[in-house]
């Protein structure tokens, strides 16, 4: 298991457009591996690239309890969204803070796994946000340019809380 360094909200490649992935390659299907990784290693449900300050169009998302869901986007593009949802919306990209975001209620995307298989996905709820918010960072943006009012705090006992349980559960499927 290879942890990469989460980047902090105010890291320039956060703010960046991501780049097509043209090819998988052996040290691409490598990085996805280290975002699934990271991104359980630190409680997330999704992690873009750019994240681990990579500037590719690959995001890796799991909304599932047990954590055994695993989704990886290349070069997703979304088709259709429709219906609205109003929510808590986080980023490991900003520990210990969020914010209320609407997004759309439900979306069609179109992507590539990581063995450049086409693919569409529909997608509603937590799965829908997850997959806005991925998206949007491969674009350079964070959550909180929808945020409505403001950030607030998110205790860090109550994060960690939240990661001890989806390791103990981790733990236990293995
Ligand atoms: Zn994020």
């Amino acid at each position: 298991m290879a942890l990469r360094q989460i980047r902090i909200m105010g890291d320039e490649k956060l703010e960046k457009a991501c780049r097509p992935v043209e090819k998988m390659t052996p040290k691409l299907k490598q990085l996805v591996q280290d975002m699934l990784d990271t991104m359980y290693d630190a409680g997330g449900v999704g992690l873009a690239a750019p994240q681990v300050g990579i500037l590719k169009r690959i995001v890796v998302i799991d909304v599932s309890e047990e954590g055994n869901e695993p989704l990886i986007l290349v070069n997703p593009a979304l088709l259709e969204q429709s219906g609205e949802q109003t929510g808590q919306e986080g980023c490991l990209s900003l520990p210990g803070q969020a914010g209320i975001v609407t997004r759309p209620n439900h979306v069609k995307i179109r992507a590539y796994d990581e063995d450049m298989k086409e693919f569409e996905l529909e997608a509603d709820e937590l799965l829908a946000r997850a997959i806005c918010h991925e998206l949007d960072h491969l674009e350079g943006i964070m959550y909180v340019r929808h945020v409505e009012g403001e950030l607030f705090e998110v205790s860090e006992e109550e994060q960690q809380e939240e990661t001890e349980e989806q390791q103990d559960r981790r733990k236990r499927k293995k």
